[in-house]
Order: C-alpha cells, then structure tokens, then sequence
C-alpha cells in the first residue's frame, strides 16, 4: 500500500513550505488510495516544546487534513533507536568523536573545582559514522546505491554530507537515525519533503543499506520563498500557517495558494 508521512519536529510553528509538504503527501495518499501519516519527531527535549506539538495538530486540521491515530512520537521510541545504533557499533562502522565543541572546553575550565566526581566525569562522546568503515561493510554495494526521485534512479552519494554524527551526545542518538528507523518500521513507501532535505537522503540511502531496510521513493519539492524572495524556515522566523489563520485567510486559500503556487 501506499504510503507517506509529514514528519515535523515541534520546535516552531508550521510555516507555509510545511503546509506545502504535509498538502502534497496528503492529496497523493488520497489519489493512490493510500495512508497519510503524522509523525512527531521530538528526540531533542532541548528544542521540542509541547504547544508546538498540539499547534501541528490544529494547523494541519485546520487545514483539512487527517491521519491515524495514535501518531507515532519518536520521544517514546528512543531505546529502539538505540538498538540501530547499538547494531551499527556492532557492525565497526561507528567511531566515537569526543571532540568538545569549543564553548564546551571552556565551560569546562572555569567550573568550580572540588565538586563531585561525577560532575567531572569525560562527557560521553558522539557516535560518527565512518564512510571508510562503510564503504568496507558494502563493498562493491557501497558504490551502487541509489534511490528514485520521483520516477527518475539517481546514485546516492553519502560523501556529501561526510562522516555524520548518529549518537548526539546530549540525546544518544540523532535525526538521520530515527528517521531511518521509523519510515521502515511505519512501512512508508514515498517520502515528501522540501528539498533541503535532498542531501539527508543520500546519508539516510547509506543506512538503509546497512540496517538492511527498504529505501522509500522520494519526492523533494521546491522550497517556497516569502516576499524578499529568501527560503522559509523556522528559525528565521517565517511566518506561520497560524498567522495567517489569525488574520482571516481560510484554509481554502492557503491550498489554492499553495497547490498553485510556481514551484520553479
Ligand atoms: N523532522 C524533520 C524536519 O522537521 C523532517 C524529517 C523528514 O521529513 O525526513 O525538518
């Protein structure tokens, strides 16, 4: 069966290039017959914040769509993330980094002395995943890897994003991970995301590989641009779907709007 997922992390009001992605996935589910699926993805408690989460509840019922319940929270999933991670060490294609950033070392030396051991203590380290190690687990696979965009085959490349972090140290484990796990465990067979997210699918092709799960087909679309013509995001503080709400636009016309928009 056909199916896709939206998959927000609640750190910030949906913007219009979210109502985009969760739009597309929704209205090709509906044309296929399949599923539309919510996932929340809230690993880092550091950022996450629970009235962004029921906010992308509202905004995307508000803007007409639906899913199966319960929706899948990746906070209450963790120990399953850390059995992939646990796996990959298994495997050698791990390396522990214990690198402190440099904000960091410095924290460290001016904290007050003489306080528990504990406080002390080495921090644990990040988990990197070693393309090297990688390449030498696959073989000749190493170089075939591919994904569909759409209809068209492309060659993934892992080495543009490098040897990336799996195991954060603050939260153990990290985004490509979990993402990794939960579209295979959600049974996902088509992806729809901005196209930011373009690179992460060659990095997320690489794991699939290793964990020996089925790659999705993906879709990356174009990203929106606001009025000054710059990408939105969250963090530059785009406008949200919530504003827009506020001021009286309809959900009506935030599809017309965005399912006509120029994608160019
Ligand atoms: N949680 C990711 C984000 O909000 C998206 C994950 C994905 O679509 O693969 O950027």
């Amino acid at each position: 069966m056909y199916r896709t997922r939206f998959a927000p992390s609640p750190t910030g009001y949906l913007h219009l290039g979210h109502a985009f992605s969760a739009l597309t996935g929704f209205a090709a589910a509906q044309a296929q017959g399949g599923e539309f699926l919510l996932r929340i993805e809230d690993i880092d408690h550091t950022r996450c914040r629970p009235d962004f989460e029921q906010a992308i509840h509202d905004d995307l019922r508000w803007l007409g769509l639906d899913w199966p319940e319960p929706v899948l929270r990746q906070s209450e999933h963790m120990a399953d993330y850390q059995a992939a991670l646990e796996r990959l060490r298994d495997m050698g294609v791990l390396y522990a980094d214990a690198r402190t950033r440099r904000g960091e070392a410095e924290a460290a030396l001016s904290a007050p002395q003489g306080e528990d051991m504990a406080e002390n203590a080495p921090a644990p380290p990040a988990w990197r995943l070693s393309l090297e190690a990688c390449r030498r687990a696959l073989g000749a696979r190493y170089d075939a890897l591919s994904f569909f965009e759409g209809a068209d085959e492309r060659r993934a490349d892992p080495g543009v994003n490098g040897d990336v972090v799996l195991g954060r140290k603050d939260i153990g484990v990290a985004y490509h991970l979990c993402v990794v796990v939960d579209d295979a465990r959600q049974g996902v067979t088509h992806v729809h995301r901005g196209h930011d997210l373009y690179d992460a699918t060659h990095t997320q092709v690489l794991l699939q590989a290793l964990l020996g799960l089925p790659t999705p087909v993906y879709a990356h679309h174009a990203l929106l641009l606001d009025d000054q013509g710059r990408r939105l995001a969250k963090r530059k503080g785009s406008k949200a779907l919530r504003d827009y709400r506020a001021e009286g636009l309809t959900a009506q016309a935030v599809r017309d709007r965005l399912l006509t928009a120029d994608q160019g």
